[in-house]
Parts: structure tokens; sequence; C-alpha cells
């Protein structure tokens, strides 16, 4: 039988990690937006304490909500087993994010009550309405729990239009970068975007930019704008290749809203490919943006691990987009991956090589090892490792800070994930 939950909860606890700090702006914002949730109470604190909950369970049944990255997996079900012990069935634990649509059944058996999979904005608002009104949350496509036989995966749900929701949540005055575009139509096998957003590309409209734009500057203060998009060079178009007149009309648009004094794009959180750096693309957006720099993802010294990756672009090209940026003003910022499924020792070292001459160059690095992330193509590859030599490339880099990213961290990270990946696949068999 399936359960529905009688003690209709009026109150939401939101839980993140920094990194996904930005979706939940996003989400916060769509429950803001539904005129059927204007009683519920919404937190987002940055530091969640057991005390705050029990002080809401004390007032009724209350709504836990988890953004699960694959990375903090562990951390999170630890969290959910101690929240349960203390709190019981007063507490209904939700989870959304790439972990869990990638990995649902360990979320439900770690005491999870519902999942978003896929996108949410759509999804988490029916979710909790039907949680406030009694009604079955099992009813909402894309949500799951215990009693869901067949899960299904993100590409199964309708997609969600951005246009139709804001982009952070202005009445909490949680406010980040606008999510300008989604899906991508690459399929790198190290990442797992195709998997959670599909490859179909949708961009939010200058209108609803310049809106979201304009209301952010009134109510909160705003000055600088940034966007978050998997290519950000790619705005307007179907992701294939650069529409530089749509492009052009997002920066004159976005950088006329009254009272923001700065606009960036192109750089971290974004990235962009590095085919589609061209020299007139960078000029153009030379004369709009604050930052001075580009993020252009590279990955490999290496055309044939590119091509095992399934990157579609050359080193060649990598290259080219970095001169290109350098002329145009820019600080090329360029992503590297270590330790790629099939990536000889020789070509790890030519990859922590070309650092340096891209360094040289006038470029700075940022460094990353190969995870083999839930979602992606690659998630049963073996973690990516580094010997001694590229660690000593590596570390000097950093050292210089001539390198920035986690590089470090996430060789530990890989291995955690890739036994995580094993169990998973351990317990689905049974
Ligand atoms: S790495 Fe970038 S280009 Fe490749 S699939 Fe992911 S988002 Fe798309």
């Amino acid at each position: 039988m399936k359960r529905v939950h009688q003690l209709c909860p009026q109150s939401i606890f939101f839980r993140a990690h920094p990194s996904s700090r930005y979706s939940i702006a996003a989400l916060i914002g769509s429950l803001e937006a539904d005129h059927r949730l204007v009683e519920l109470e919404i937190r987002a604190p940055i530091t969640l304490k057991m005390e705050a909950i029990q002080k809401s369970v004390e007032r009724g049944t209350t709504i836990v909500a988890h953004s699960v990255m694959s990375t903090q997996a562990k951390r999170v079900y630890e969290e959910v087993r101690r929240m349960r012990e203390m709190f019981g069935a007063k507490v209904i634990i939700v989870g959304g994010g790439p972990h869990a649509s990638a990995r649902p059944r360990d979320l439900l058996s770690s005491g999870f009550d519902y999942l978003v999979i896929g996108e949410g904005e759509r999804a988490l608002p029916e979710l909790i309405e039907s949680l406030m009104t009694g009604k079955d949350p099992l009813e909402v496509p894309g949500v799951v729990g215990r009693d869901t036989e067949i899960l299904p995966q993100p590409r199964d749900l309708p997609i969600v239009n951005l246009n139709d929701y804001p982009p952070f949540a202005l009445g909490l005055n949680i406010v980040g970068p606008i999510e300008v575009t989604r899906g991508c139509p690459f399929q790198c096998k190290f990442c797992c975007t195709p998997f959670l957003t599909g490859c179909r590309v949708r961009h939010r409209s200058v209108d609803s930019v310049t809106k979201w734009l304009t209301l952010a500057v009134e109510r909160s203060g705003f000055t600088r704008a940034w966007f978050l998009s998997p290519n950000a060079l790619s705005y307007g178009g179907r992701g294939m290749k650069p529409e530089p007149t749509k492009l052009e009309t997002l920066l004159r648009e976005s950088t006329k809203v009254e009272g923001l004094e700065e606009v960036y794009f192109g750089s971290f959180p974004s990235e962009v490919r590095p085919e589609f750096v061209t020299q007139p693309i960078l000029e153009m957006l030379r004369g709009y943006v604050a930052n001075s720099s580009v993020q252009i993802g590279l990955q490999s010294s290496s055309d044939r691990v590119l091509s095992s990756a399934n990157r579609h672009h050359t080193v060649e090209q990598g290259l080219r987009a970095v001169e290109i940026a350098l002329d145009a003003g820019f600080v090329p910022h360029v992503d590297m991956i270590f330790g790629l499924p099939g990536e000889t020792e020789k070509e790890l070292h030519d990859s922590a090589e070309l650092c340096y001459t891209l360094v040289n160059m006038g470029a700075k690095m940022h460094g990353h090892v190969f995870m083999p992330l839930p979602g992606s193509a690659f998630e049963s590859m073996p973690p990516g490792r580094l010997d001694h030599e590229s660690r000593r490339l590596l570390g000097e880099l950093s050292r210089r800070k001539d390198m920035t990213g986690s590089w470090s961290a996430q060789e530990n990270l890989a291995e955690e994930l890739w036994s995580q990946n094993r169990e998973s696949e351990g317990s689905q068999l049974k």
C-alpha cells in the first residue's frame, strides 16, 4: 500500500554543500514562485543545526531537503541516519541533485523518503504541495519513494523550460549566477551533465535574464551578474556551434540593466569549449564583460585520450583557443583532467608538461583528477591516479599559483567514488 503522510508539514529546511548552493537557489526560487506554497516556511541556513530542526518538529512535521552530490554522499547518508534516529517520522527527508538521479536506490535505502529525479524546478513544488495537502507524492512525475517499483531516468521525464522559473530565490535573498543554458549535446564520457539534463540544449531567453537581473538589482542590491552554462559560447543555438548574434544580444541587453555594474561571462563557474573560441567572438565579449579570464576546457595533451573521452575537439584547437584568448586580452584559465581512463604514463606526464607550456604562454591552469562520477559514461572506470612525477609537476605549479583546482583532494575523492560505485553495483545485483 502506498504511504501518504497525514501530518501535513508547513516548513522545509534545505541542506546543501557549498558546491550545490546555486542549484538550491533556483529550487527555492521555484517554491517561492508557486502561489500554492505561500504558507510554507522555507529555511536554508548555511549551517544546518539539529537544534533548529528540533524546534521545528516540536511545532509539526518538518521537511528536510538535501541536494546530494556524489562526492558528498557518505556524509549525507550519515546525516540522514542521525536525523532519522533523532526525529523518526517527524521529519520527511527528500533528496535531489546528481546522486539522487544516478543512485536512487542507495539514497532510498539510506533513509530518504522521497527523491526528485532529474530537474527539480517542476517536480519539487509539486512534491511539497502533495505533502502539505496530504496527497500521494508518488503521483508526481519524477518523484520516487521506497514503494516505487520502476525508477525513471532523467531522460524519461519532461524537460524544464528555464523561462518558466526564477533563476534564484529573491525572497530569501539567495542570489547567485543565472543559469542561461541547460543541457549539452556533447557527451564527454567523464561528465554527468548529459545524463542529468539531457542532450537537448535550452536557453533562458534574453527577456527572462534581464527581468530577473532587474529584480535582483532592485530587491537584493545586485551589482554584478554572472552566468551558468555548460558551454557559455553556445548561448542561443543548438549547442553544436556558436550563434554570435544571439550571444551579443544577451550581453548587450544584460549590460544595459540599470544599476548593474559588472557582467561576467565565460569565466568560472562556466566554461567554454575550445572550438567555440574565435577571434571575433572574444573581441565582442571583451567589449561587454568585466572578467579578465575565460575558462577553456582542454582536458588533455593527447588527441587519443580526448577522442576516447568523446571530447570532439583536438589539442591543436585547445592551443589555438588559448592564443586567441590571450590576443583578445583575456587570461585563459585552462581545465585539465589527469588520469582519464586509458591514459598512459607518458600521456599523463605530457599533460603535466603541457601545463608548463601554457603557463609560459600566459595561461593559468585549473587541474582535476579523473573521478568516476555516477551517471557519467565512465562511471565504472577506475579512478584517476597520479604518480610521483606528475604530482611533483602539478605541486610545483600550484605552489607558484599557476594552477588552482582540487586535483590533490580529488585523488582521494576519486578512490572513494570508485569503491562507492562498486558497493552500489554489488547491492543492485543482490
Ligand atoms: S564536459 Fe562540457 S561539453 Fe562535455 S558533456 Fe559535459 S558539459 Fe558538455
